[in-house]
């Protein structure tokens, strides 16, 4: 399988900053053990977006403000990160990345980005930690190559899918689907193709039983030539913004539902990493890293 790091584009954060930016490079030096004890995953440079493939997603003039460090402190101030030319170069690779393992899936039958999971960029907005949407342009590119006609958009991070949402609300090719927290950020949830609100403190059990109809319905609904999956991290009970209880062998058999669907209809997928906010960062590596295992043993190639 191949993956797509970003861990070399590091964004200067400030002291204490929440994000937990080292994540991506322990991730990769974890995947780089497996790989050389046997595990089926070859690591690639993403490219960074090109402006033809974020302009099939995100207005011109919100492009133009991140480019040429001109957001109004409002709008830096909803992304979460301050402007850098580091963070315009770490945004254009992530989202280059999930393009490249929509395209690797769509080939190989997975792949997957070692980033990403932007789903609270809108069309003409970041927000959470997110400047573009990486799903939707990848979703969007796909098309404009021709690759493929209808998308499915699983988003399994704890936080509600908003931007991914208004980007495809008028859109009927591309099916979003959103099970996260009701009570969680952020507070305005927009409306997706499907929506799965859970409350505070569920399960691994409780979850389980709403996911697998769920993504049932969306395969059904959405009939997609590629599906896009958003595996969070932060649905673990030990996540710090989570508010669900989920442990590392549930969200793993929620991995193992949504590939196994996906298989079982013969439909690719590529996923991307979604958020992850649990003090241990070691816990975020284990989480991260058996989703990305459990669909490397699965690929072709
Ligand atoms: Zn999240």
């Amino acid at each position: 399988m191949r993956v797509f790091p970003c861990d070399r584009y590091r964004l200067p954060l400030p002291e204490g900053h929440s994000f937990p930016i080292d994540k991506y490079a322990l991730l990769r030096r974890r995947l780089e053990e497996h790989a050389a004890a046997g595990a089926a995953i070859e690591f690639v440079e993403p490219h960074a977006a090109t402006d033809d493939e974020l302009a099939r997603v995100h207005e011109r003039g919100y492009l133009g403000r991140v480019m040429a460090g001109r957001l109004s402190p409002d709008e830096v101030r909803r992304i979460g990160f301050p402007w850098s030319r580091e963070l315009v170069e770490r945004s254009l690779r992530s989202t280059g990345a999930a393009v490249d393992a929509a395209a690797a899936a769509l080939e190989d039958g997975i792949g997957a980005s070692l980033a990403g999971g932007t789903h609270h960029a809108g069309s003409n907005w970041g927000e959470g930690y997110c400047v573009f949407n990486d799903t939707a342009v990848a979703a969007r590119e796909m098309q404009a190559r021709g690759a493929v006609r209808r998308v499915l958009i699983l988003d399994c991070d704890v936080h509600q899918g908003n931007g991914t949402a208004e980007i495809f609300s008028h859109d009927p090719s591309v099916f979003t689907m959103s099970i996260h927290g009701a009570r969680n950020f952020p507070l305005r949830k927009q409306a997706s193709s499907l929506d799965v609100p859970l409350e505070d403190g569920c399960g691994d059990e409780e979850y389980l039983a709403a996911l697998s109809p769920a993504v049932e319905q969306s395969f059904d609904r959405a009939t997609p030539d590629l599906v896009l999956y958003i595996a969070g991290a932060d649905p673990y009970e030990g996540d710090r913004l989570g508010r669900l209880r989920l442990s590392k062998q549930g969200l793993l058999e929620r991995d193992r539902r949504v590939l196994g669907i996906a298989r079982g209809v013969a439909v690719p997928v590529a996923i991307v990493l979604g958020g992850g906010y649990c003090r241990e960062i070691e816990s975020i590596v284990d989480i991260h890293a058996a989703t990305i295992l459990l669909a490397a043993s699965r690929g072709r190639s």
